[in-house]
């Protein structure tokens, strides 16, 4: 008999909503956007994996937002049994340093009555970072990184077939105040159990799963980056060699999921997609074979899209990788080498819309085009000059999703788990100082973040009444019987120049997002990440990404949460 185990995911994305630009017209008091539950990625690629020992029977339960308590406690009685030896969490970019997010409120009311209604079952918690998940409780062990390596150790000393795996115990690793001697049991997949290059991250769903075929699923051509920009803290960064999977596997994992379950989209996991033309040329040889043509979207450098051209791009549009997010991140050059970004962006903006173009042009049949670009205010040498310089060429040239980010420095970098970027090692060799956030700051930075969190249309002229009175009180009470300083980090950047800090870059980021969705008269929601949404919606994806976006209204979204009601039902009556 198999082992049991399950693992819960699921994220929350948020997904545009409403039928024009301006507040009044959103479904929701959000704005444009809201909140939805998506399926698990890396929970699939791990049960794979474990399933392929032969030795385990691992089910994944996705869509974690979508269940109440009440529903999870129902599926648990259904499936946990004295064989189950562990139940494994997930979760996405949660960042959950100060306070647990909702979803993580609820896998931690989950996690208590498992481990009181289940005493036998251990719990363990995977994600990419410790300070995603440090606000998990009652946990017994943490993964952080790519799994695969480390779970099998875990699983084989849980069967009582290996000793204990390697980990490392830290306390209290963020520093925070209310986590005083706080214990941490933390596998470190990075340094410890390395699952990269993976030359097979097949992953496979079950019909238990019940995939649907309008769903965008998740896939891997590689893992790592061959670069190492200086404001980035992924990890694995500047990987040598091939570090891409085998062709044979990528070509069985489509195939598989064509005919099992009729997909065909896909969004890439690669923290660079287009790292070697040798590789696209590879995955593009293997599309040509295939009888269906897939969509792939995923992170490329624009760098390299741009200076191989077409050397790369016939094949991409072969393989269907015609929808692609970069981080272009300045159009100041100075601003560009300091960060090891440093292509002319004169030739970047040239190449962009001759890149456009070309893919637009050329597309195949079942494709759709959209590249997607990300920036961030406040590196090295960006004045509010140069800032404005690149937004009037985004708005006057680029139709397709803009996101603006002031640059972030995480203070959280003492775990010594986490990847950390090298401007985050030393901000002052950056040129970089710091000075305490106030509780003005607090109010000034409440009321940005909930109108630049889901993009929308704000008051030109805030006042700093309006600020002050958004701002949650007990919150600010809270704060001020801390020392904010010392205690919580929680201090500002100052620009290497000393004319602008953090919160005039969010000033002016949002400021700028708003102005963009006015002058577009559209809401800033085409990312190539939301294809999930519009196809199993049933929107057209090339009217959607190169016409018209559809005005998303309520009755889609009663349609989406139809669905996973469909899922859950299925899901708790699946040994009925
Ligand atoms: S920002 Fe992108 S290209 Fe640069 S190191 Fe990170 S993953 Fe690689």
């Amino acid at each position: 008999m198999k082992h049991h185990g399950l693992i819960i995911t699921g994220a929350s994305f948020t997904y545009p909503i409403g039928k024009g630009f301006v507040p009044e017209h959103a479904v929701y008091d959000s704005g444009n956007w809201e909140e939805m539950p998506v399926r698990g990625t890396g929970a699939h690629r791990i049960a794979t994996h474990l399933r392929n020992t032969g030795k385990w029977d691992i089910e994944v339960v996705d869509f974690l937002e979508a269940w109440d308590d009440s529903e999870l406690h129902e599926f648990c009685e259904t499936r946990i049994t004295k064989n189950t030896k562990w139940i494994g969490f997930s979760v996405f970019f949660t960042y959950s340093i100060h306070e647990a997010p909702p979803i993580v409120r609820k896998q931690n009311r989950l996690i208590k009555h498992i481990k009181e209604r289940y005493p036998w079952v251990k719990i363990v918690v995977g994600a990419n970072k410790l300070v995603n998940v440090i606000r998990h409780e009652n946990v017994d062990y943490f993964c952080i990184g790519n799994g695969e390596h480390a779970i099998v150790a875990l699983c084989d000393y849980f069967t009582g077939n290996a000793k204990h795996p390697k980990v490392k115990v830290k306390i209290n690793p963020f520093n925070q105040i209310d986590m005083v001697g706080k214990e941490f049991v933390i596998m470190d997949c990075f340094n410890d159990y390395p699952a990269f290059p993976h030359k097979n991250p097949h992953t496979s769903y079950e019909e238990r799963d019940f995939i649907q075929k309008d769903e965008v699923l998740t896939m891997e051509l590689s893992r790592g980056c061959i670069f190492k920009c200086t404001f980035c803290d992924y990890s694995p960064l500047g990987v040598k060699g091939d570090h891409s999977r085998h062709a044979e596997n990528f070509e069985e994992e489509l195939r598989e999921n064509y005919e099992k379950w009729g997909v065909t989209h896909y969004c890439l996991a690669d923290e660079t997609a287009n790292a070697s033309s040798e590789y696209i040329s590879k995955f593009a040889d293997v599309v040509r074979k295939l009888p269906f043509q897939p969509q792939f979207h995923g992170f490329i450098r624009g760098d390299l899209l741009i200076r191989r051209a077409k050397q790369d791009w016939d094949n991409m549009i072969d393989m269907g990788f015609t929808s692609q997010s970069m981080g272009i991140e300045t159009f100041n050059h100075a601003s560009g080498k300091s960060i090891n970004k440093g292509f002319s962006p004169l030739q970047m903006q040239e190449g962009l819309l001759a890149s456009a173009e070309y893919f637009k042009k050329n597309r195949h049949t079942g494709n759709h085009y959209n590249q997607t670009l990300t920036m961030i205010a406040g590196l090295p040498h960006e004045t509010f000059e140069t800032l404005d310089k690149s937004g009037e060429w985004l708005n006057k040239y680029w139709w397709n999703q803009v996101t603006i980010h002031p640059l972030y420095i995480s203070q959280h970098v003492s775990d010594g788990v986490d990847a950390v970027s090298d401007i985050e090692k030393d901000p002052s060799k950056y040129g970089y100082t710091w000075r305490d956030k106030t509780l003005l700051d607090k109010a000034i930075e409440n009321y940005y973040y909930q109108h630049w969190e889901v993009k929308r249309v704000i008051n030109p002229n805030p006042s700093l009444r309006q600020m002050v009175d958004n701002f949650p009180k007990d919150a600010a009470l809270k704060e001020e019987l801390k020392n904010r300083a010392e205690k919580t980090f929680q201090q500002v950047w100052v620009h290497p120049s000393g004319n602008y800090d953090q919160i005039d870059m969010l000033e002016w980021t949002t400021k700028y997002q708003s102005d963009r969705i006015i002058k577009l008269g559209r809401p800033e929601s085409l990312s190539g990440w939301h294809m999930g949404w519009y196809k199993q919606l049933g929107y057209d994806l090339r009217e959607t990404y190169e016409e018209k976006l559809p005005d998303i209204t309520r009755k889609d979204v009663k349609k989406y949460f139809k669905n996973l009601e469909r899922y859950k039902k299925d899901k708790l009556n699946w040994y009925k």
